[in-house]
């Protein structure tokens, strides 16, 4: 099966770009991975993206969006995409759940995803009191004493988020500086349910078998140990680009985040477009991601103007 564009991932990133390039008649086949929706499915209320003045929940914008690209032509499929031969067009891919799909052009919106310390206790108590995400799961502690790992924007805003449940909240951060943003280190400073573990390094997190019960942490000054009791952890270092997929075929930075050349979408490969998260870990907003959602379908259009090696008259899609 030919396509003339694949998009990868149905964040507002994918979405935006399915609606632009469906409305223009090129009928985008889009693969929806593991997470349909994206980051957005688990959050909650989202205040800041224009156009609600009330607000709208996560997965209720992007279910609005993926309603908007099927209304005009889009294709959603569900896959993982193993690999993908950049070397002369059409691109292949291959897709488990789908098997070998050909594409004259490609848009790359697969995101990122939380980061983890790799401590010994935290993979295996994910969902039995370790998170990574405050807003699907702060609600499970009402009353209760939890703590958050990382010193930047995430962390504090799911700090103050986090009170609105928790009887206490401590963030424990590697360094005595935090690397957040004045105002939101304000915020959580200013919050009298968060109290600070500093200079703190998580070495393990210690449970009973069924859930939680407390973090250990090594002083980085006195390298002295202590396990901090806890109800819940949430985890707030970071994301990772989910780029593994395309790992040495397209030029990356050091962390795996795709780079495109500056004002555009275009990656190095000719034909092959990036957007949202995975080449941004700056701004990383909804309304940024799907900003550049449109404009990889704008980029997508003009490069098949100007470039389609297949005879798209025969409509192979
Ligand atoms: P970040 O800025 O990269 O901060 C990650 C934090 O986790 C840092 O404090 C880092 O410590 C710590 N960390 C990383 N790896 C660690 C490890 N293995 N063990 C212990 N601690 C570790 O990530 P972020 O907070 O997710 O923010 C990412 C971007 O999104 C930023 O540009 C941020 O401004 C933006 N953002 C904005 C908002 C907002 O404006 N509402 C909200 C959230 C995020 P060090 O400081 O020692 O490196």
């Amino acid at each position: 099966m030919a396509y003339k564009s694949i998009i990868l991932g149905t964040g507002p990133a994918g979405l935006t770009a399915a609606v632009y390039l469906a409305r223009a008649d090129m009928e985008p086949l889009v693969i929806e991975g593991p997470e349909p929706g994206g980051q957005l499915t688990l959050t909650t209320e989202v205040e800041n993206f224009p156009g609600f003045p009330d607000g709208i929940m996560g997965p209720e914008l992007m279910d609005n969006m993926k309603k908007q690209a099927e209304r005009f032509g889009a294709t959603f499929k569900r896959g993982w995409v193993t690999d993908v031969e950049v070397e002369g067009r059409p691109f292949k891919l291959h897709v488990d759940g789908l098997g070998e799909v050909v594409t004259e052009t490609l848009i790359i919106s697969t995101g990122a995803s939380a980061k983890m310390l790799g401590i010994p206790g935290e993979k295996e108590n994910l969902g039995k009191g370790v998170s990574t995400c405050a807003t699907c799961d702060g609600f499970f502690f009402r009353g209760k004493k939890v703590v958050i790992i990382g010193g930047g924007d995430s962390a504090m805003e799911e700090a103050t988020f986090l009170t609105k449940f928790a009887s206490e909240v401590q963030v424990i951060h590697r360094r005595h500086d935090l690397r957040a943003s004045k105002i939101m280190q304000t915020r959580a400073q200013e919050n009298d349910k968060v109290t600070w573990a500093l200079n703190k390094t998580p070495v393990e997190m210690v449970s009973d078998g069924m859930k939680i019960s407390g973090i250990k942490v090594r002083d980085n000054e006195s390298g002295e140990e202590e396990v901090i009791d806890t109800d819940g952890i949430f985890v707030a270092i970071g994301h990772n680009p989910n780029t593994d997929f395309v790992k040495g075929k397209l030029n990356m930075d050091e962390k795996g985040y795709i780079l495109v050349d500056p004002g555009t979408t275009n990656t190095n490969i000719p034909g092959i477009f990036a957007c949202g998260d995975v080449q941004d870990q700056k701004y990383r907003q909804a309304i940024t991601a799907a900003g550049t959602g449109c404009m990889a379908a704008m980029d997508t259009e003009r490069f098949l103007e100007g470039e389609a090696t297949i005879d798209w008259s025969e409509n192979l899609s």
